[in-house]
């Protein structure tokens, strides 16, 4: 099954639904126009759907394997990985100076959701090497950044995120990994890391650890962590390779799903230490590390909302290919394909919905990252850098969830076929199953919801964002459509329950913690609903607009209404009941006796 990436979406997502226009205008992103993002992603889908995709099943059946500390990935990766880089593909958001191209964030979310449309095993390495170069540049020194960076950007070499071990998980606290001061000012790193994504490959020359670890003295707790920079192969000041680092693979995962993706155990110091250099300040290593999972949550959570897309398209194929039953409305004489039955179109229309409000979601919170970082008005940086704040747990926890949904719908959608391997089907709901956990679990993603983004503001950030949507209300209250009518009824509602849930977030969790927790997911889920409706309002006012002026393409925007319709009467109708077990069902979650489960 062929892969074709949504390029006129994106698009429209970017134009009508971020202001890639604005962006535009923001010093540092004058080239970046509406021009640039179409050949990009006209460039950028050719090389996804013509190289990656077709490497997707063979990365399943033929995953990557280790032999003597050694791991092989699956054929036909390493040369990929080689077109990505001479492609330029991994410096697209990236600083001119070390080799990148300065993209916004707002065009460079596309080219993340085709990658991992494409080949979401294969996507991961950019990913996490994306993330060691977000890093570097927050708080690497400047000879760190010119000796690391460019090399990461022309694809030479990678990056990897070590930072769980066997006893800390979501729990960092816990880190015990542990590193010596050597009298050059080096560090030797002692400690085993587990589960680290392409931890060991042979695609590329040298692999960059960013590793966090102690320092001999340092304070317990999240206080007492530093950022190590631990290479594979220690690397001179010309950038030239040396000898081999005392960092080892001692295995690879066997996984349920991302089956091309290396997931390794790495020992780090048995053989007399590994030589590591600091990165920033000792015990800072943590903030530092939130940059970069910052980043990398946000390209999980457009991991979702891109498994999600491929397996609608294979779902959509499927239904129009497999013919049964005749249709209940007498429409066609005999056996129909499947996409005639009203429950097959509730299903397509779903997992459609739920993914296209995602992606609106996503690129209109990249917009607002690119203009907290450029924008020349410190006040609208501030007010963006929020927004986007805000969006980060959504766009991860919310998309996340909803792609496991969508992958699940598409199995069902083919019938018996999609549980059977050959089909394909089942590999996107397989791998799609770690995008809640990895990069913090969504119940992670809801505590920094809970905690960081609304509580400690009193909620404000939260009823700012339902201010913006009570605008889009009125827009949808002037309009005499029935989609308008619908989506308005629903946003409101929506919009009201999310306001409530806010007052009882806020005003419950210092008083009664385990009350604001019990609902700590659903209030994520109730959100990432809300705000992705409110997206697909937005585009369903703009659709109706260039319907009426005679303007764009018919079909899509005709498609879009009744995509939004759907998404008000079906998905976004959910959020009063939601609010109801967030705000009066918080005590019966907690009250069963422990020794009763
Ligand atoms: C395929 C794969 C790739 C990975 N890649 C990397 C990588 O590259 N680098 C890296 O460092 N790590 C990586 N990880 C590790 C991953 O980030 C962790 O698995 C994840 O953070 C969860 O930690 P844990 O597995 O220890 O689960 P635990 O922390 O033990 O969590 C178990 C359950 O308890 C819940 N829980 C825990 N704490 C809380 C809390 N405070 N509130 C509410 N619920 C809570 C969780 O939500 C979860 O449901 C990877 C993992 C996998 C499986």
């Amino acid at each position: 099954m062929t892969y074709l990436a949504p390029v006129n979406d994106m698009l429209f997502c970017m134009k009508e639904l971020a202001g890639l226009d604005d962006v535009a205008k923001m010093p540092g992103f004058e080239e970046a126009g509406v021009e640039t993002a179409q050949a990009v992603l006209e460039e950028c889908a050719k090389f996804n759907q013509d190289v990656l995709a077709p490497l997707n099943w063979e990365g399943d059946k033929h995953p990557s394997s280790w032999k003597d500390g050694k791991v092989t990935t699956t054929p036909g990766f390493a040369q990929a990985f080689r077109q990505f880089g001479e492609g330029g593909w991994q410096g697209l958001q990236h600083p001119g100076e070390f080799g990148g191209q300065g993209l916004p964030k707002t065009i460079g979310a596309a080219c993340i959701e085709m990658l991992n449309s494409a080949n979401m095993s294969f996507a991961l390495c950019p990913l996490l090497t994306d993330g060691a170069i977000e890093a570097l540049l927050t708080a690497g020194s400047p000879e760190q950044q010119a000796l690391y960076i460019p090399k990461m950007i022309s694809g030479e070499w990678t990056g990897t995120m070590n930072l769980t071990e066997p006893q800390a998980g979501s729990d960092l606290a816990l880190v015990r990994t542990r590193a010596e001061p050597q009298a050059d000012g080096s560090f030797k790193l002692f400690g085993t890391k587990i589960f680290i994504t392409y931890g060991e490959h042979d695609m590329a020359a040298n692999i960059v650890h960013l590793v966090l670890a102690r320092v001999a003295g340092a304070p317990e707790g999240v206080k007492g962590i530093s950022l190590f920079i631990v290479p594979k192969f220690m690397v001179g000041a010309d950038g030239s390779l040396g000898a081999r680092n005392d960092v080892h693979c001692v295995s690879i995962e066997h996984k349920l799903g991302i089956k091309a993706s290396p997931t390794a155990v790495l020992q780090f110091g048995d053989h007399g230490g590994a030589v590591g250099h600091l990165i920033g300040l000792e015990n800072r290593g943590l903030e530092y590390m939130f940059i970069m999972m910052n980043a990398a949550r946000y390209a999980v959570g457009m991991q979702g909302i891109a498994i999600a897309e491929r397996a609608y398209q294979k779902a959509a194929q499927f239904a129009r290919d497999r013919i049964q039953s005749r249709p209940v409305d007498g429409s066609l004489p005999g056996s129909a394909p499947i996409i005639h039955h009203p429950d097959v179109k509730r299903m397509l229309m779903t997992m459609r919905a739920c993914t296209e409000g995602c992606r609106a979601m996503a690129i209109v919170a990249a917009a607002a990252f690119d203009a907290s970082h450029h924008h020349p008005d410190p006040e609208v940086r501030k007010q963006n850098q929020a927004f986007y704040e805000f969006m980060v747990p959504l766009v991860k926890g919310y998309s996340t969830e909803m792609s496991i949904e969508v992958a699940s719908l598409g199995v069902q959608v083919h019938g018996g076929m999609g549980f059977i391997e050959e089909t394909g089907a089942a590999q996107y709901l397989r791998d799609a199953r770690i995008l809640t956990i990895y990069e913090g679990t969504t119940a992670i993603q809801a505590n920094d919801l809970v905690g960081r983004k609304t509580a400690r503001d009193g909620g404000r950030t939260a009823k700012g964002i339902a201010a913006q949507m009570v605008v889009t209300e009125k827009a949808l209250a002037a309009r005499s459509s029935v989609a308008a009518r619908a989506m308005h009824k629903r946003l409101k509602a929506g919009r009201e329950a999310f306001e409530q849930v806010v007052d009882f977030i806020a005003g419950s969790s210092k008083a009664s913690p385990n009350a604001a927790f019990a609902g700590s997911v659903p209030y994520l889920m109730l959100a990432g609903n809300l705000v992705a409706g409110w997206q697909l309002a937005r585009a369903l006012l703009v659709a109706e607009d260039q319907l009426a002026a005679g303007e764009g393409d018919a079909a899509f925007l005709r498609a879009k209404i009744v995509t939004a319709h759907f998404y008000a009467d079906h998905v976004l109708s959910k959020l009063p009941g939601m609010r109801d077990a967030i705000v009066e069902g918080a005590d019966s979650v907690t009250a069963l006796a422990l020794e009763s489960f």
